[in-house]
């Protein structure tokens, strides 16, 4: 493409990539990110993550216990984060939130889950990626109760332009997946086309949510570049112009370490 491409939210950790990942990495070849974020969902895929960018320049991780996984939260779990965070190619925690679509966790459970997290990222001073699914209220009185910590992104974010206008006046980072090209998305579409440049992130949420034309197939990193086309799109912005700038809003937000290594 002659630019760069991140994508920072995938999760190659996940079982659907067992069997190949090898190729699945392979294929990212040139058309899909130069940089990618692996993100954690629980306790082994968070040390996966750091695994899985130990190997490759270019790969980057998150550790976090996602929603749906906080039923797996021990007493034991706040503290390997911590170790976890400690880690060179670790650079923030996430994925934590609240989902009451699914409710694949308890939602008391979410909440208390979320909140020792959210606690833990106020005093390690991390980037924190939130995912928030029709739990918008709940969100916002822990973030009223606590505050906020400094970088706060919602990841496939699925807000209305209220939702987003309220975030966007906290200070939070917004990105945005395959939704972006499904049919029906037209207010995920307006909110995109609203938001500061300096905000949006872009992402795959691999193997989940794959844009069109793939919708319903396991999505892949490289598929990246169907909802990258669209938001140039949207925003009427040139490829050239917006790659790049996705690539440093992703360095501001995580960290400068985020530099594209020369692949041999
Ligand atoms: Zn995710």
């Amino acid at each position: 493409m002659g630019f760069s491409l991140i994508d920072v939210h995938a999760h190659l950790q996940d079982e659907q990539f067992a069997k190949d990942l090898p190729e699945v990495i392979a294929r990212i070849g040139t058309e899909g990110p130069s940089v990618l974020i692996n993100t954690g969902t629980d306790i082994p895929t968070s040390l996966e993550a750091a695994r899985l960018a130990e190997k490759n320049p270019n790969f980057w991780g998150l550790a976090g216990v996602h929603p749906h996984d906080s039923k797996s939260w021990t007493e034991s779990s706040a503290a390997q984060l911590e170790k976890i965070l400690g880690h060179a190619k670790i650079v923030g925690l996430g994925e934590i939130g609240l989902d009451f679509h699914y409710d694949f966790s308890e939602r008391n459970v979410q909440m208390r889950v979320f909140a020792l997290q959210w606690e833990l990222a106020l005093r390690l001073e991390v980037p924190v990626v939130v995912h928030v699914r029709k739990a918008f209220d709940e969100f916002f009185g822990i973030v009223q109760e606590y505050g906020a910590p400094k970088k706060v992104m919602l990841h496939c974010f699925s807000g209305d332009m209220e939702i987003a206008k309220k975030a966007l006046n906290l200070g939070f980072h917004f990105s945005v997946g395959g939704a972006l090209t499904f049919r029906k998305s037209e207010e995920t579409r307006e909110v995109f086309k609203f938001l500061p440049v300096d905000r949006i992130h872009i992402e795959t949420d691999c193997p989940y949510l794959a844009p069109e034309p793939f919708r319903g197939r396991r999505c892949e990193p490289h598929f990246i570049v169907h909802t990258f086309r669209r938001l140039c799109q949207e925003r009427n912005c040139p490829p050239e112009i917006l790659g790049p700038r996705l690539v440093q809003n992703a360095r501001d937000f995580f960290s400068p370490k985020l530099k594209i290594e020369e692949l041999p």
